[in-house]
């Protein structure tokens, strides 16, 4: 479908309308938190390799940041649009109030495909923005991260532009300006795969829950970057078979299972994964059509519409990306029987290891991996929980209840600190 038409910032704000309904959510802050606080939009000045200068339109929202600063990623793509930065603003303060960090919401994006620019051009293009965004960004205020198009390479950038325009004397302090940065630049040992790993624990919850074995089944995923690649990775060591695989390039079918760590290393090599030896090339209707158990969405917004919800033949979609099922695709996915575990649920594993990330640079410290990978663990196997039982005592669906436990906690500390002055 076309990403343009889809008001996928309309889409947020029904959500949370609806579970504003089943919690009685206060007006009040239901009316704060359906809009953004900030909206910064930036058009910066770049010279690329041909020495012409072209100029980049750039967004940074911040939706809230009541429980703390702001905390968000920024998207490197073609499409990008406010609506859409807005929506995924509002998004990062529902999880991080659900997964309990002490963060608010924000998003950034700057509109552009950076497939079509040198590693010099985006040196540039993100030290530029970062210097357009100015103190409008900081440790204590607004953390971005990585999203769709970038990576802990930017996050570096991103560092080391914003230390260097701040000032020399608290320079280290500031490495925690932003998550996802290269384990040696300050980053934390788990942060690449946690997004992935925390969409696995949620899949392992549900497996135990609905005494489903893993070992033998199948699944699909649709999006091979950071996070479809490390939970296709991930959940293969369970004794579960990737059949079907897809990204921008196009996409594959193998009935006999592809091995997830190889096509990630393929991917990582050439971008993309076409060309990859294995598997047959099949069409996106196929693909989405292809019989397995669960179906992992790990690309971008509005991928599945009523059309594509007729032929999914999983039991289990986990939404690995942001807004991937339209509010039209889920009733109809929700009519067939299909669980979905919303993204605010699904995807929370990376902000929640970008926060680990951020205390350990505060602390001046680096936890080994297991430390890591323990307190994920817990975090999501407890939200999991959560928002489960509140769908089972409620009678709702998941993202309803996700919506739920995550309003109840804003709501809590908006009435303990009530609105200033
Ligand atoms: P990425 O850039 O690493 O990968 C994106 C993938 O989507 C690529 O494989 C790309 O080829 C594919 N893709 C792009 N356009 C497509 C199209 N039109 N059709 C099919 N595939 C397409 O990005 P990522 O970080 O893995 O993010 C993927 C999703 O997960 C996004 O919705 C993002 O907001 C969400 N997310 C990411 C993180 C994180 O830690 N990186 C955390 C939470 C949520």
């Amino acid at each position: 479908m076309s990403n343009e038409r889809y008001e996928f910032f309309k889409v947020i704000q029904d959500y949370l309308q609806k579970a504003a309904r089943v919690i009685n959510l206060d007006p009040a802050v239901e009316a704060i938190l359906s809009q953004p606080r900030n909206e910064i939009i930036t058009h910066f000045p770049v010279r690329m390799d041909n020495g012409e200068v072209r100029l980049f339109k750039g967004y940074r929202i911040q939706h809230n940041n009541l429980l703390g600063p702001f905390k968000g990623g920024i998207r490197y793509h073609e499409n990008v649009t406010l609506d859409d930065v807005k929506a995924l603003a509002a998004m990062m303060t529902w999880k991080c109030a659900l997964m309990r960090i002490p963060y608010g919401g924000a998003k950034g994006g700057i509109k552009f495909n950076p497939r079509e620019h040198s590693q010099s051009e985006l040196q540039r293009i993100t030290r530029r923005f970062t210097h357009a965004l100015g103190s409008n960004i900081g440790p204590e205020y607004d953390i971005p991260a990585p999203d769709v198009g970038t990576n802990a390479q930017m996050m570096a950038w991103i560092m080391d532009t914003y230390m260097n325009s701040v000032g020399h004397v608290n320079k280290q302090a500031n490495r925690g300006v932003v998550t996802g940065k290269p384990v040696a630049s300050g980053g934390t040992v788990g942060r690449e795969k946690a997004t992935g790993q925390g969409a696995v624990h949620c899949i392992t919850e549900w497996c135990r829950e609905n005494r489903f074995n893993l070992e033998g089944s199948t699944y699909i995923v649709q999006g091979f970057g950071n996070v479809g690649s490390n939970a296709a990775i991930i959940l293969s060591r369970y004794g579960a078979s990737l059949t079907a695989v897809g990204d921008h390039s196009g996409y594959l079918s193998s009935p006999e299972g592809f091995n997830a760590h190889k096509l990630a290393e393929w991917v990582k090599a050439k971008g993309s994964i076409a060309g990859y030896p294995s598997g047959q090339p099949i069409t996106r209707e196929e693909f989405f059509a292809t019989r397995c158990d669960i179906f992992i969405p790990a690309a971008l917004e509005g991928q599945i519409t009523p059309v594509e919800a007729q032929a999914i033949s999983a039991r289990l979609v986990v939404e690995g990306a942001n807004g991937p099922t339209t509010p039209e695709g889920e009733r109809v996915l929700i009519s067939r029987g299909v669980t979905i575990i919303p993204d605010v649920l699904a995807n929370s594993g990376g902000v929640t290891v970008s926060y680990y990330e951020w205390v350990q640079n505060k602390r001046s410290e680096s936890w080994e991996l297991e430390e890591v990978d323990t307190k994920l663990e817990l975090a999501m196997k407890r939200a999991y929980g959560e928002v489960s039982g509140l769908a089972r005592a409620r009678d709702v669906d998941m993202r309803t209840a996700a919506y739920c436990v995550a309003l109840e906690r804003l709501q809590t500390v908006y009435r303990e600190r009530d609105i200033f002055p």
